[in-house]
């Protein structure tokens, strides 16, 4: 099943795009010059910040899997990266069916692989922007059941997201229409575990035409205002365990990380 339309999605190599730098950080090869050009001014540490955080994500949808949750919203979904979500969750529960919207045309180029359901599950993909929730909620709709838990994923996305766009407010407006029992998994960049780092990648991002809105922890913690942490609660990424106890000896991370049960 997928939204795409027959022509294919028109990619601007003229200016840096989020998706296509993340990829670059990823060591992907679905990246352009100008994507590199911003990648490569970088501090090191945002690759590690990149992988760290798709690590997460990877821990995170393997940790709702074993909870029994069969029904994933993820939104802001990147350009496909093996294993991507759908994988890692139906390795636990074949017939899941995941939902995926992103609003860069890149993605949608290379949906097809984000549409390789189980055969006993399934995946849809809606090219679509965060900022009109409810255009995703409607399509969601059509493929998964409301009534039912659902996993909301926002991972590395909100920081695209200002205060002047409500990135809390478009958050809560998601949040609000999944039934009890349902997640919301975040991951952010802050912008106060390594200040400078930090800064330093939100201004190189902004020579490349992007906009950042890296976050406080207390900025981040909002997103969950309400809802009940997961052990071990808001964390950095490494950090992130599914579990009360840390791991051993964590990599220094500057992203935040957290899963809320909506009850
Ligand atoms: N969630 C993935 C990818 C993170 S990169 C992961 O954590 O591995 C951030 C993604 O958000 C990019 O693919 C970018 O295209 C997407 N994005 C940025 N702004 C968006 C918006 N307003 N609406 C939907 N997606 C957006």
């Amino acid at each position: 099943m997928t939204s795409a339309t027959p022509q294919p999605p028109r990619i601007d190599t003229s200016k840096a795009h989020p998706a296509r730098v993340y990829d670059w950080l990823l060591g992907g090869k679905d990246n352009y010059p100008v994507d590199e050009a911003v990648g490569s001014t970088l501090p090191p540490e945002a690759r590690d910040g990149a992988r760290q955080n798709r690590e997460f994500m990877h821990r995170a949808a393997a940790y709702l899997a074993g909870q029994g949750v069969d029904q994933f919203l993820d939104i802001g979904t990147g350009i496909p990266t093996a294993p991507n979500l759908h994988q890692i969750v139906q390795r636990t529960v074949p017939s899941a069916r995941i939902v995926y919207a992103d609003n860069d045309p890149i993605v949608l180029r290379h949906a097809e692989a984000l549409l390789i359901s189980d055969p006993a599950g399934a995946t849809d993909y809606i090219q679509a922007d965060v900022r009109e929730p409810e255009q995703i909620v409607r399509h969601a709709r059509g493929v998964l059941d409301f009534d039912r838990p659902i996993a909301l994923s926002v991972i590395a996305l909100m920081h695209f997201i200002s205060d002047e766009q409500d990135a809390h407010g478009i958050v809560r407006r998601l949040v609000d229409v999944l039934p009890p029992g349902s997640y919301l998994v975040l991951s952010h960049a802050g912008i106060d575990v390594y200040p400078e780092l930090a800064q330093q990648v939100v201004d190189q991002y902004a020579k490349g035409g992007i906009r950042l809105a890296f976050r406080t922890r207390d900025e981040v913690a909002r997103f969950f205002d309400g809802l009940e942490m997961v052990p071990p609660g808001l964390v950095t990424a490494t950090e992130w365990t599914g579990s009360a106890t840390p791991p051993a000896d964590p990599e220094g991370s500057g992203i935040y990380a957290g899963v809320a049960r909506i009850s």
